[in-house]
Parts: C-alpha cells; structure tokens; sequence
C-alpha cells in the first residue's frame, strides 16, 4: 500500500492580517507527505532542495514515517521559495515572490524502493516534472491523484494539459476550477475537467468545503466552521495529502470511499490552519485526529422523514 507522494519542499515567508513570518518550512509535498503520514507509514517522498534546506527538517520527515530517499539535496543551489499574503477574509492571497530556484534543473529521480507504488500523490509542481514522475512509474499506480494551481494556468498552460489528461483525480480550488474552464458555474466548469482526462474532479472551496465529482455524482463535504484561522498556508495540499492517506490505507478507489477520503483530509486541513505553516501539523495524535473526524459527522448528521 505504499504511496509516492511528488512536489515542492520549500521555504515560504507568509503574511496573513495576524502576522507574518520570515522564510519557514513549506511546500506542497511537505504538507500532503505529513498529512498522509498519519493514515499510512509508507510515504516515499520525491522533491528537491538546495544545501540550505535543515538537515533537521530532513529528520523530522523521517520522524513522521517517509522515506526520504527520492528527496534530492543540491549543493551549491537555493531552496525554492515562495512568499503569499491573505487578504482580511483569509480565503484569497496573492503571491508575491516565487522563486524556483533549485527546481530549474530539477530531475525527479524515482528510486528502486519506490517503484510499483500503489499510489501516487502529485502535489503542486511544474506540470511536465509532475508528468516525468508518472512516465518514470514502471508499473501505472492503481490511483494518480493530482493537484495544481493558478501558477501553472498561467505560465505552462500546454504542459499542465498534457499533465491532467494521465490522472485519475485532480484537485483545484474553485477559482483555479473558474480560470482552467472560463466557467463561472462550478458544476460547468466540473463537466469541462472531467473531459480533459480524470475521471474524478475535488473542487476546494476554503472555509465552505469541497465538491466531488464525477460524470454522474456529486458530493459535497464542509469545512469545520473553526473559531480562529490563523494561516491557511498548505491547507489544500494536506486536505490532499489526508485524502490519499486514507485511500492508501484503506485500499479501496471506490466513490463511496472518496466520500470517506474527503472527510479525513478536511479533517487534516482543519488542523493545519490553526498555527502558522506546519506547526499544528506535527505530533498530532489519533485521538485527535478522531474528534475531528466525529465533528463532521455530527456537523452533516441529521434526520429528515420525506411524507
Ligand atoms: P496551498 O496553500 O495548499 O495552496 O499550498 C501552499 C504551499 O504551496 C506553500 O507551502 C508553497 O511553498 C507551495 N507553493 C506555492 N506556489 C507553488 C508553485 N507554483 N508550485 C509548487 N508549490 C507551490
């Protein structure tokens, strides 16, 4: 059941109206990789950083259960960092700096122990790298899930095509769903995606939950209405990475269970927006981890008698 779990390990400096931060650790692999640790001990992580990435940090992956062996160090090369500041509804930002840095000449290289992963985590990354790490698969995972962003819309639009066309789910928020499809309507704009290759679609809405589709179903999950959101920095790449952790645990691709899968990486999420970058995120408990979860059950349960 192991899963690969391919994107950004970075540095980020992000400003929300509660404060800023200078460089700390971020990433999109970094957040789904953690997330996902909680539900299976195999992780297997492919990313790159330069030689001013902690050595500590590098441990502390370790320490959640991935393996860090797809985790290229380059010497003389930057870590890639991104900054983003949040507006005062923390649910848009705008991205100040990104700077690619060690990505430039990136070559995932996908290791002996990785290969025949059951599952594969694509998180944000430049779309033909993202494409590599499935060609470079030599035997297709039974599920590829991706996630993206504006970006990539925006600078390499041929080659994210190319990219969504060989998975199975993609992950987006509603207004990237709005810029790939020039839909307003988000189940529009969901019937335009599931033309150009997978066969299921999640649209991440923030604070007012996430839709999942495909060709003939819907569903839809809430976000935990939480008292204080501190930084949503990663939510959308843990809500991924929970998401597949569950699948990858449980082994079972079926809608029903993406329905389950949804829930825990909502679940993860909520927790990752309540601290500054991964602070929340690490040493996390099942116990935990399991009041969250009841709290959606008991947020979406209720009777209903039709006459
Ligand atoms: P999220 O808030 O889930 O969209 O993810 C934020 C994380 O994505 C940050 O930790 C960034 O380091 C990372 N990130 C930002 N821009 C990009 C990009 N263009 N490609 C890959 N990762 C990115």
């Amino acid at each position: 059941m192991s899963l690969v779990v391919v994107g950004t390990v970075a540095f980020d400096a992000i400003q929300t109206p509660f404060g800023k931060t200078d460089k700390i650790i971020g990433g999109a692999a970094t957040y789904s990789g953690t997330a996902a640790s909680y539900f299976t001990k195999n992780v297997k992580l492919v990313s790159v950083v330069g030689d001013d990435f902690p050595a500590s940090m590098i441990e502390q992956f370790r320490k959640s259960g991935m393996s860090t062996e797809g985790l290229q160090v380059k010497q003389g090369s930057k870590t890639f960092f991104w900054s983003g500041r949040y507006h005062e509804d923390m649910n848009t930002r705008d991205t100040l700096d990104t700077q690619l840095n060690v990505l430039l000449d990136f070559d995932p290289v996908i290791p002996d122990s990785y290969q025949d992963c059951e599952f594969l985590m694509l998180s944000n990354l430049m779309p033909q790298l993202q494409k590599k790490v499935i060609e470079r698969m030599r035997t297709r995972p039974k599920l590829v899930v991706m996630d993206t962003m504006n970006f990539w819309m925006e600078t390499q639009w041929d080659a994210l095509m190319e990219t969504i066309q060989l998975v199975d789910v993609l992950t987006v928020n509603d207004s990237e769903a709005r810029l790939l499809t020039k839909e307003y309507s988000l189940v529009k704009a969901a019937q335009k995606i599931l033309q150009m290759g997978p066969r299921y679609l999640i649209i991440k809405k923030g604070e007012h939950g996430a839709l999942l589709f495909n060709k003939e179903q819907v569903f839809f999950a809430p976000a935990l209405p939480l008292e204080d959101v501190f930084d949503p920095t990663g939510a959308g790449d843990t809500f991924a990475g929970g998401f597949i952790g569950h699948i990858a645990q449980t082994r079972d691709i079926s809608f029903d269970n993406m329905k389950r899968a949804i829930i825990f990486g909502s679940a993860m999420a909520s927790f990752c927006v309540e601290k500054f970058g991964l602070e929340r995120m690490i040493g996390l408990t099942q116990a935990e981890i399991d009041e969250r979860v009841q709290q959606f059950i008991d947020l979406v349960q209720f009777d209903i008698e039709l006459v």
